[in-house]
C-alpha cells in the first residue's frame, strides 16, 4: 500500500512547468521574432488561453508543428504519468466527476498496455553508473488512450499529463506512422520530466491507465481483478542535456530553476 498526498505548492509547482513548457513551444515554435509578438507572448496565462492562441488559424500557419486540436494517433493506451499528475487531474474535479472518468477508465481500458519499468531519473542514474538499461515493449497498436472519444478529443486536454503534452510531432503521425521530434526537443522534454518527478520523489510513476485506477489508495499490487503496476519516483541527480544543447537550453533552465516556489 502507498499513499502519498500532496500540499497546494507542489500543484501549482506543477502548473508552472506545464504552463512554461506551452511558453516555451509557443516561442519557439511560433518562432516570435518581433519584440511585439513577444510581448504578446508574455501574456498568456494558462495552458488554455495558449492552445486557443495556437489552433487560431493566423498562428497555425507559422507553427513548425503538425500537432492540432482532433488529431489524435498519439493518445494511444502507453501514456504514463506521475502521481502528482494524477492527483492535478483529480483535484479539480468533483467525487461525481471523477467517478465518471475511472469507470469510463476501467470500462475502455486495453488490456495490454505499456508497463514502466525506470522512471526518466532512474534511466539517468542507470546511465551514470554504467547501468543496463531494461528491456520494454511499448506498440501503439495495442490500443486507444481509454478517454479519448468518439469525437478525437481529450475529455481532460486542459489538465492532462506532460507524457500528453509532449507528444509534439513536426509530421503527421497518421501519415507516417511515427512523430518526428527534433534532438533539442527531446532534450527539453527531458528537462520537464525529470524536474517533475523530482517535484514528485517518493511518489509514483505508471501508465495513465494503472495510476487512475489505482487512484485515491496508489495500491501497488491489486485493483479488481487487475495488477496494477508501478515504479518510485526519484530524485533528479543530474540532467540529461547533451553538450551540443547546453546553450540552447540554457535561459529555459533559468525560467524552471529562478521561479521555483
Ligand atoms: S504528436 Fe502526432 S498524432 Fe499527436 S497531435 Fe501531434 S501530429 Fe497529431
Ligand atoms: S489523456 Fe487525453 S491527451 Fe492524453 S492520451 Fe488520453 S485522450 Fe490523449
Amino acid at each position: 500500500m502507498f499513499k502519498k498526498s500532496y500540499g497546494i505548492d507542489q500543484l501549482k509547482e506543477l502548473e508552472r512547468l506545464y504552463i512554461l513548457y506551452e511558453k516555451y513551444f509557443y516561442h519557439q515554435l511560433l518562432d516570435l521574432s518581433t519584440s511585439e509578438d513577444k510581448n504578446r507572448g508574455q501574456q498568456y496565462q494558462g495552458t488554455a488561453d495558449l492552445d486557443r492562441r495556437r489552433d487560431a488559424p493566423q498562428n497555425r500557419e507559422r507553427s513548425k508543428w503538425h500537432c492540432k486540436k482532433g488529431c489524435d494517433t498519439c493518445c494511444t493506451c502507453n501514456v504514463t504519468m506521475t502521481s502528482l499528475e494524477c492527483e492535478y487531474i483529480l483535484t479539480q474535479m468533483s467525487l461525481d466527476e471523477r467517478y465518471k472518468l475511472i469507470s469510463l477508465i476501467y470500462q475502455n481500458r486495453s488490456a495490454i498496455r505499456y508497463h514502466p519499468e525506470v522512471t526518466t531519473n532512474g534511466f539517468a542514474q542507470i546511465c551514470m553508473d554504467g547501468g543496463d538499461i531494461p528491456i520494454e515493449d511499448n506498440d501503439p497498436s495495442w490500443g486507444k488512450c481509454p478517454l479519448l472519444g468518439e469525437d478525437h478529443l481529450c475529455p481532460i486536454y486542459e489538465k492532462r499529463p506532460f507524457g500528453c503534452r509532449s507528444l509534439v510531432s513536426e509530421v503527421d503521425c497518421f501519415k507516417s506512422g511515427y512523430a518526428e521530434i527534433s534532438p533539442l526537443t527531446l532534450t527539453v522534454n527531458n528537462i520537464f520530466m525529470q524536474y517533475i518527478e523530482h517535484l514528485d520523489s517518493g511518489g509514483i510513476t505508471g501508465n495513465f491507465t494503472d495510476m487512475m485506477l489505482a487512484a485515491g489508495t496508489w495500491d501497488s499490487v491489486i485493483h479488481d481483478d487487475e495488477k496494477i503496476h508501478i515504479i518510485y519516483n526519484r530524485k533528479a541527480r543530474l540532467l540529461m542535456i547533451p553538450p551540443e544543447h547546453r546553450n540552447a537550453v540554457e535561459p529555459l533552465l533559468k525560467s524552471i530553476f529562478d521561479g521555483k516556489q
